[in-house]
């Protein structure tokens, strides 16, 4: 159950890939990539299941030759998550990639080719019932509106405009949109400007945002803005690294906006006051959190002097003392746990509260 504090979602059309609906909802849909190819079906199925485990409600997946396309048919018989096919430049990929299982596949129209092409690729689509995704990226407009506009976030939604019409024209209206830089602020103009113009779901995210903790930071200033003004349908982040960082990073920015159940753990940055060890059960109590998931606010603090007011809207906490704590729930001390009893102390609590 997600939070009562929602934000309103700006509202959209919603557009199902797979089982899994994408917009007109207040839900935000999370999604990432694989790293294997699909030829490499052994790999592939075995990536796509454990990020499906971590949260992953959607799958694309790179098709670069004709295997890679026939091969979605065996992902498929061997996952239960929609699988999107990413394509660039190849039409015949994407109509292989449709009739092979394909449960939306990514496109950027600019690099698709001549009308005949698209008309193509968008009539496969309808045949196949699946929606499309236009994908739009600053670092790829059109020369005509760069041109024009520059490589701006009028720029990047008119480049949107234009390849919608495109799309529409051939009869789809099963769209996804999104409009990709590396750059925070052509990002947030970008999707608020085209959150105004069209009513087809949007996928959010910042497009190279880098390493983990830069790309974390980066996201979470580009995204957030987004997020908060209730724009965005779906979301990816993309970090290098490790692909459950992006899963993790989604919840836990989705869950700051009450719009993931993520564990809510609150810690002081500590200081001077501190005379424990809160480290250590900072990470003790995360990993519990991350495999216990729980709608619970809790917190752990450094002192009791400022703990219990500081942490005062969760649920349950530690506020520490010398080599002791003090337990709280809601706000008010229930009693006081050596060090070493600290973490069952806390789990029992929430345990307690979760019966
Ligand atoms: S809770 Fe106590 S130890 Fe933690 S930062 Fe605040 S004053 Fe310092």
């Amino acid at each position: 159950m997600v939070g009562d504090n929602m934000y309103k979602r700006h509202e959209t059309k919603p557009i199902m890939v797979g089982n899994v609906q994408v917009g007109g909802q207040e839900k935000m849909v999370i999604q990432t990539m694989i790293k294997a190819r699909p030829k490499d079906s052994e790999t592939a199925i075995r990536e796509i299941n454990a990020l499906a485990t971590e949260g992953a409600e959607i799958i694309r997946t790179a098709v670069l030759d004709e295997s890679d396309a026939r091969a979605i048919k065996t992902l498929k018989k061997n996952t239960t998550v929609p699988i999107v096919a990413d394509i660039h430049f190849n039409y015949k990929l994407a109509l292989l990639s449709i009739e092979h299982g394909a449960d939306k596949i990514r496109i950027n129209p600019g690099n698709i080719g001549s009308d005949e092409k698209l008309r193509a690729v968008v009539e496969k689509a309808i045949a196949y019932n699946i929606p499309i995704r236009i994908g739009i990226n600053a670092g790829s407009l059109e020369s005509s509106i760069e041109n024009r506009y520059g490589r701006t976030a009028e720029a990047m939604v008119r480049s949107a405009m234009h390849n919608v019409r495109r799309v529409e024209a051939f009869g789809h209206r099963d769209i996804v949109l999104s409009l990709k830089a590396s750059d925070v602020r052509l990002t947030i103009e970008a999707y608020t400007l085209a959150a105004k113009r069209f009513d087809y779901p949007l996928h959010i995210g910042i497009t190279e945002a880098g390493p983990k903790d830069r790309g974390q930071i980066i996201s979470a200033a580009g995204l957030g803005p987004l997020i908060h003004r209730g724009i965005g349908d779906t979301i990816r982040i993309s970090l290098s690294g490790e692909r459950i960082h992006e899963l993790k990073a989604c919840k836990t920015l989705l869950g700051a906006f009450d719009l993931y159940d993520a564990p809510k753990l609150i810690s002081c940055p500590t200081c001077g006051r501190l005379a424990y060890d809160m480290d250590t059960l900072v990470s003790q109590v995360e990993a519990y959190l991350e495999n216990n998931p729980t709608n619970l606010k809790v917190a752990i603090m450094g002192c009791a002097v400022n703990g219990p007011g500081e942490a005062r809207d969760a649920d349950v906490g530690i506020a520490g003392g010398k080599h002791e704590g003090l337990l709280f729930v809601k706000g008010k001390v229930v009693k006081k746990v050596p060090q070493d009893e600290m973490y069952d102390a806390l789990v029992k609590t929430i345990e307690s509260f979760e019966k």
